[in-house]
């Protein structure tokens, strides 16, 4: 290969280069031209030329899609020396609670990323902006933006117009400016009912853009807020909020998911109006607009999601079947895996599907040069060694992961009866098995080469037990080992020694790859097999695994002690996944 060619193929397989991305490409391109650099806050400080921000609101668990828009929004800053601000937007007094906001925060620490540096701690809410919003919009009134509208909601819906017909003004529009004042201050001061008036952007009723035919963009609510209590009985509509917010933040690039193209002209709109008000300084903040993430065999509708916990489909918020972070820390992916997932996937302009074996992918090769080895029995069957000494309690030795010898050895001991898989044994072998069968040698793993000699069966004929007898002289490591050559090489735990453990196999929890797409009722497709309990008999070290341990069960996969429910004299384990990708295979 020429040394190019290597370059090349070194930078596509590292998978610490951060992947090109058009938003990438962007914030270079402001960069470059200085666009937003010597810009100071009010204490002078020089401000970073990259601000970006996450935006959530506080009304539910995130999952996977917003681990990508905090991986995009974080990862960006972090990679370009900026700031990301760490923002509830949390204008919608009703739905938002506190408990929300809690897991928000926590979902984000756990992902790696921090909302300080070294000019402060950027977590704010929107509602701390209130005043400032209101005070915005008096001045939009005053300057003859804005007016109170007093039609009914049916009046005001019939005169928006449709996509094909423009709509009609309201016969408010053109009331006084201190008209629209006064009202919008008696709306402040809890005179009227919700509803009652409605104050809206003047833009025009015209326009072909239907964000664009005068938003409403404060309301009257008389609603408890879970920050700013009874204060308001007014709040701002999102349309409005969201740029100030951005602006207040001094955010440079404010990154959201595609749905929210046709809003930006209203975004530009309005912080033109507000910067000639002198209440933003030039250049403003920028809107782009991204593909959200869409996941296949998974739902990340919050709606949707809410629906799974309130129907008791899954366990709760955090059960491992579930795409919210709570769940998919629980199923036992990485911060790093997830990371990974999100540069290896990218950034693109229009909607498509990701597919979950690219997830499952990226927590693979994450905790493939991690994690310990450890040897788990989940279908046993007893092996009896007839010619092993009974009370003989014989110490092998395996490594802790066969590419790190510098992590050490493990120890567990081979006694004269082990358990090994079901499937390792046939008594009569299809072609090719090269296992468990009478007359076949073969040998355990890190120990002795056995011969099988027959199995024990119960009056329905099932296997209840195998027999073989071991060659002494053929222990892994010694010098005999290599008189013996054996096509299979078996797992297996001493039924004296092993640890008992509670596994839960976790799979998909739809069986359709786009269980909602098209309206779809996703309970239709349901996987039944999403969540199997077993009892599985482990390597006696793994009574030391701490919650939240990551191993890989030697021919299993991936598994993670329970950080919920795995204790010392409990031990539960969650399969994360399983070593290769075989699904519907
Ligand atoms: P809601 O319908 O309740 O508004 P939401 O999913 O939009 O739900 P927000 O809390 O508003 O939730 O989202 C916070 C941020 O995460 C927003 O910037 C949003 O664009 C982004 N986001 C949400 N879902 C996805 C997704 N599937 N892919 C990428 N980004 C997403
Ligand atoms: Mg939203």
């Amino acid at each position: 290969m020429s040394n190019d060619l290597k370059k090349a193929a070194a930078a596509a397989t590292d998978t610490n280069a951060p992947a090109s991305n058009f938003l990438r490409g962007l914030i270079e391109a402001d960069l470059a031209s200085g666009k937003y650099a010597n810009r100071t806050d009010p204490n002078g400080n020089v401000l970073p030329s990259v601000i970006t921000r996450f935006p959530p609101e506080p009304n539910g668990y995130l999952h996977i899609g917003h681990a990508k828009s905090i991986c995009l929004n974080f990862g960006l800053a972090r990679d370009f020396g900026g700031r990301c601000t760490m923002r509830f937007d949390d204008t919608n007094p009703t739905k938002e609670e506190q408990e929300y906001v809690d897991t928000i925060l926590d979902a984000v620490q756990w992902l790696g990323f921090d909302w300080k540096d070294d000019q402060g701690d950027h977590l704010y809410f929107a509602s701390d902006y209130f005043d400032q919003m209101y005070f915005m919009a008096e001045y939009l009134i005053t300057a003859g933006h804005a007016y109170v509208d007093s039609q009914s909601a049916e009046d005001m819906a019939k005169n928006r117009g449709s996509f094909s017909e423009p709509g009609k003004n309201s016969p408010f529009r053109d009331r006084p400016a201190e008209e629209s004042l006064a009202l919008f201050r008696s709306m402040k001061a809890g005179e009227f009912k919700d509803g009652e008036h409605i104050l809206r952007a003047k833009i025009d009723m015209a326009s072909p853009n239907m964000n664009m035919r005068d938003p409403a963009i404060y309301r009257i609510r008389h609603a408890h807020h879970h920050r700013t209590g009874d204060k308001w009985c007014v709040y701002p509509m999102y349309d409005y909020a969201h740029p100030i917010e951005d602006a207040i933040e001094n955010v440079t690039h404010s990154f959201c998911t595609l749905e929210f193209q046709d809003h930006r002209p209203f975004y530009d709109w309005l912080l033109e109006r507000l910067a000639e008000g002198g209440f933003f300084k030039k250049p403003l903040p920028v809107q782009t607009e991204f593909a959200r993430l869409n996941l296949t065999y998974a739902i990340t509708s919050k709606r949707k999601l809410l629906q799974l916990v309130e129907e008791n489909i899954v366990d709760g918020w955090d059960d491992p079947r579930m795409p919210t972070i709570v769940g998919i820390r629980r199923r036992g992916y990485t911060p790093e895996s997830i990371q990974l997932f999100c540069e290896r996937i990218g950034v693109a302009k229009s909607d498509s599907w990701i597919d979950m074996s690219t997830l499952e992918g990226a927590l693979r090769d994450d905790l493939d040069a991690k994690a310990p080895r450890a040897v788990a029995v989940l279908r046993p069957l007893k092996l009896i060694i007839d010619n092993f000494p009974d009370n003989l309690v014989d110490e092998c030795k395996a490594p802790v992961h066969p590419h790190h010898p510098e992590r050490g050895h493990r120890t567990f001991p081979l006694t004269k009866e082990v358990w090994i898989e079901e499937e390792d044994f046939m008594e009569v072998p299809t072609k090719g098995y090269f296992r468990f069968f009478p007359g076949n040698k073969v040998r355990l793993k890190y120990g002795y080469v056995v011969e099988c000699t027959g199995c024990d069966k119960d009056e329905n004929g099932k296997v209840i037990a195998v027999h073989c007898n071991y060659f002494a002289d053929s222990k892994s490591g010694t010098e005999g080992s290599a008189n013996y050559k054996v096509k299979g090489t078996i797992p297996w735990v001493s039924v004296q020694h092993a640890l008992e453990a509670e596994v839960r196999l976790y799979d998909r929890l739809f069986t359709d790859p786009n269980p909602d797409a098209g309206g779809k009722d996703f309970k239709q497709s349901l996987n039944p097999n999403a969540k199997e309990v077993i009892t599985a008999y482990l390597e006696q070290g793994m009574r030391h695994a701490l919650p939240d341990e990551k191993f890989q069960f030697e021919r299993h996969g991936y598994f993670v002690a329970d950080r919920v429910d795995h204790s010392a004299t409990k031990p539960v384990f969650n399969r994360v996944v399983t070593l290769k990708d075989s699904w519907g295979k």
